[in-house]
């Protein structure tokens, strides 16, 4: 038996009529770009957050530099200020800072939940410090009620990457809903995604950060011909709305058969040498990912790849071992490197069935280091 790690032509097949017929909707309105559709996929998603305000932009790591750039526009931010960022992370979420102007300063997670670790941000506090951009990384948020007080007490804001947790949720409150500030990414690959296409979008309560996001993504004109800012373009596509507006209306369904799938993982994995994730406190976690540790991870790899089982590893290098960051070159982030070398993703998505799941099972239990 073949277990894909994930085939996004299956998960979107259910879809296909209704995308349709949003297709059809567009082309009908003759409206091509900042519609209806954007308009209503805005309002959706940020009531399904629990947000005030909801900005579509062209993508995640898009979605993350415009908030940054919006508190640039407020002047609560200045080149060369810095930013807290997990040490593990898709380097999107570093690139973001980079990209605005300012200087990312990694902080190293915690090895259990591979989040953001808040017993290590204070250290990390300088005079420069504006923000902390904590990932809820895998689908689970990262540990907000360490990290939202210490933000406060230095005044910093809390600007949360959000591309992986679409629904999910610390303490009630959904991911999204936590800091000051959210990105999303709805690259097709993630739980809430696109179809053919690239998307992404902020959410936040302050509504002049909204503003400010809403001119910079259309180049910074807060009018026709008026330009505030010097803005990009970075725009939501009148399609893809129209289709995310229908994968956002099975979300949590979907959501939820990621969690059966996951369920059925932890409780059916009974493997010494197989490090199973762990759920943070408070965490509603919706499996974007789901991530174990292994010693001899490329070995692992190959012996499921024998036995048709499709991983995938988020990510085989970490953010300061990059070439892109060949100024960290010398630095050490040991849990990250830790995590990095071990990490390997199981087939996970909202249209794996029973026999797949028992397949990667019994493969994984069977698998001797
Ligand atoms: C996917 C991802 C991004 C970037 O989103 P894009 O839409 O691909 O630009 C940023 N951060 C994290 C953690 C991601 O997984």
């Amino acid at each position: 038996m073949k277990v894909p790690f994930l085939d996004y032509r299956v998960v979107n097949e259910p879809h296909f009529a209704a995308y349709q017929d949003a297709i059809r909707r567009v082309l009908e309105s003759g409206w091509y770009i900042l519609g209806k559709e954007v308009e209503a996929f805005e309002a959706e998603y940020a009531a399904y957050v629990g947000t005030p305000y909801c900005v579509g932009v062209a993508n995640g790591l898009d979605a993350l530099i415009l908030i940054l750039e919006g508190y640039k526009a407020m002047g609560l931010m200045r080149d060369g200020d810095e930013v807290i960022v997990p040490s593990n992370t898709y380097i999107a979420s570093i690139l973001a800072v980079s990209r605005a102007g300012l200087t990312p300063v990694p902080v190293e997670p915690d090895l259990s939940t591979y989040e953001l670790d808040p017993a290590r941000i204070e250290e990390a506090v300088t005079p420069r410090t504006r923000a902390i951009l904590p990932v809820h990384l895998y689908g689970q948020c990262a540990d907000m009620s360490g990290i939202v007080p210490i933000a406060r007490k230095y005044g910093l804001k809390v600007i949360e990457d959000g591309a992986q947790s679409h629904g999910a949720a610390h303490g009630g409150v959904k991911s999204g809903a936590l800091g000051d500030a959210a990105a999303h990414s709805f690259y097709p690959g993630k739980n809430l995604g696109a179809v053919g296409g690239d998307a992404g979008a902020v959410t936040t309560g302050d509504a002049e950060l909204a503003g400010a996001i809403r001119a910079l993504r259309n180049y910074g004109s807060d009018y026709k011909y008026h330009n505030l800012y010097k803005g990009y373009n970075s725009r939501l596509d009148e399609i893809q709305a129209a289709m995310l507006r229908v994968k956002l209306s099975h979300l949590d369904e979907e959501n939820g058969r990621r969690r059966e799938a996951a369920a059925d993982y932890l409780a059916g994995i009974h493997n010494s040498a197989v490090v199973l994730p762990v759920v943070g406190k408070a965490n509603e976690h919706v499996w974007h990912i789901f991530a174990v540790r292994v010693r001899r991870r490329d070995a692992f790899q190959a012996y499921l790849s024998e036995n048709g089982i499709g991983t995938v590893i988020h990510y085989p290098i970490p953010p300061h071992r990059q070439p892109a960051y060949a100024e960290w070159r010398d630095r050490r982030y040991p849990i990250s490197e830790k995590i990095h070398a071990e990490v390997i993703s199981l087939p996970m998505g909202p249209a794996l069935t029973r026999m797949e799941r028992e397949a990667v099972i019994a493969a994984v239990n069977a698998w001797q280091e």
